[in-house]
């Protein structure tokens, strides 16, 4: 299926979701339970008992976005694949965005990573280019279990994750 917005689904029991390479984007297992589920814009396979709802689900309140640190910058910074700038990386003199190689494998760590540096148009600290970062995963119709799963490993002992870990559950909507 080819879905050209985020959707929301309605599922019962297991679901496996495979992006348009065939790869494992989205998974739950919780038996014979009904759940829901959201989804970004794109391509999928989707293995289960699932009804797109006709709409997508806020689970989440909007994050509030922290105070800019900088003046904006302009939207026009070229993505690149590079290696040896880490997994992303800004230049704000050449307008260039790296992204590594290995990201090619994992659509949700590249948007999270490519979000994180985007952030840094506006934000200085990590911590708030995280928090930007979530704010976009979560607009563009990313899962919480995504997002967290995108943010595991990026420091040693997984510092970033606990903050992302925190920021959503500070904004989950009961
Ligand atoms: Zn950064």
């Amino acid at each position: 299926m080819i879905y050209s917005k985020k959707e929301g689904f309605r599922c019962v029991g297991d679901v496996v979701v495979y992006d348009e390479k065939g790869r494992e984007f989205y998974s739950f297992y919780p038996s014979q339970r009904v759940f829901y589920f959201n989804l970004p814009k794109g391509q999928y396979r989707i293995e289960g008992d699932v009804k797109k709802l006709g709409g997508f689900l806020p689970f989440y309140r909007k994050i509030k976005l922290p105070i800019l640190d900088k003046p904006r910058q302009p939207n026009n910074y070229k993505v690149i694949y590079e290696e040896g700038k880490g997994l992303g990386m800004i230049d704000h003199g050449k307008r260039i965005i790296y992204l590594s190689h290995t990201l090619k494998k994992n659509r949700a760590k590249k948007d999270f990573v490519l979000a994180h540096e985007n952030g840094h148009r506006f934000y200085n600290s990590e911590a708030k280019c995280d928090i930007f970062a979530i704010h976009a995963m979560l607009k563009n119709g990313y899962n919480a279990s995504q997002i967290l799963a995108a943010s595991d490993g990026l420091t040693r002992g997984n510092e970033r994750q606990k903050l992302v870990f925190n920021t959503l559950l500070e904004n989950f909507k009961n």
